[in-house]
């Protein structure tokens, strides 16, 4: 049973692009809302694709009782439709944003403005009326190229206004507890919470994986690789071992977890059972 009763315990959802999608994923809102995560987080296409998807699905989540908090970008969005954005934000009593620079479609020459950018902006627009949430990456941002200018970029976020971030996923805890004690020696005392990316499908997992420079340690792979074409044998493995990655993290210090959920309730809910977080008054 966890005792710090500050941790944080949240949940991420993208937006579906789908009627038949927004009815599944209302299915697993549902199902979920047994464990009473702090909040739950909405992506956020930074090239438009899903913004609208993430305000609805705030606004309805958020007026059915739930703590909500949106990500957002600058993307292809105005600064003056950013201030609405936030405004429509307060009202609907969203008190917790996460603020991300976001990725464009390969092969797109645009440049997007960065995390920190952002952060100052709605701290000077909205002052302290938000918690803000940023990203940042234990073993490294695939454009970084050395820890160094990684936490010296994460810090920008911080000094900006950040109050705490959530990291990439990784399998491997002594790079999350690297990078923490890390960002600690450089003047970032903001709580970092792991990103938990539970293991579902290895093909999915393995390109997201290449594509955002996180990585599935070699014993970890081989024996995905096994069971890549035995869905249950690996959903089951994979709570095992995230399990085991979570018991290990709130060991050592991790002020909480926040989970990718990838819209499906299972392998959350049951890891989450095996930490002993439900019935926790979160
Ligand atoms: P930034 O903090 O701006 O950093 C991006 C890169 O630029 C880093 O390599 C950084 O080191 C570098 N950098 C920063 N400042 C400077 C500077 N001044 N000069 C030079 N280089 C600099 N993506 C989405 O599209 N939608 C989402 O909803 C979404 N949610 C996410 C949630 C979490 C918790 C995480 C970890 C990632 C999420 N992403 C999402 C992915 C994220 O948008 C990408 O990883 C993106 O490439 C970087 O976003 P950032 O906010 O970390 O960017």
């Amino acid at each position: 049973m966890q005792e710090k009763s500050e941790n944080q315990f949240s949940i991420e959802f993208f937006p579906p692009k789908t009627i038949s999608g927004e009815a599944k994923l209302d299915g697993v809102f549902d199902k979920l809302s047994r464990l009473k995560p702090h909040f739950y987080s909405i992506t956020y296409g930074a090239n438009g694709s899903t913004k609208r998807g993430t305000q609805e699905l705030t606004f309805r989540y958020q007026q059915m009782g739930a703590n909500i908090a949106p990500h957002i970008s600058f993307g292809d969005t105005s600064e003056k439709d950013i201030i609405g954005l936030l405004r429509e934000y307060k009202k609907s009593g969203v008190g917790r944003i996460v603020a991300l620079r976001g990725d464009l479609p390969k092969g797109s020459n645009e440049k997007l403005r960065y995390a920190s950018e952002l952060v100052e902006f709605i701290r000077e627009k909205t002052a302290d009326q938000f918690h803000i949430d940023v990203a940042c990456y234990p073993e490294l941002h695939p454009e970084s190229d050395s820890i160094k200018t990684e936490v010296k970029h994460f810090k920008n976020k911080v000094d900006a206004g950040a109050n705490s971030a959530i990291t990439q996923y990784f399998y491997n805890p002594d790079a999350y507890f690297h990078y923490r004690d890390y960002c600690a020696q450089n003047g970032i005392n903001i709580p970092i919470v792991p990103g938990i990316m539970p293991i579902t499908n290895y093909n999915n997992l393995s390109r997201f994986s290449t594509n955002c420079g996180a990585e599935i340690p070699r014993w970890l792979r081989f024996r995905l690789e096994e069971l890549r074409d035995d869905k249950r044998g690996l959903q089951e493995y994979g709570i095992e071992v995230v399990t085991e990655l979570c018991e290990k993290l709130l060991a050592g210090g991790a002020p909480g977890l926040h989970f990718y959920s990838m819209n499906l309730s299972a392998s959350v809910t049951r890891i989450w059972d095996n930490l002993s977080l439900s019935g926790k008054d979160n």
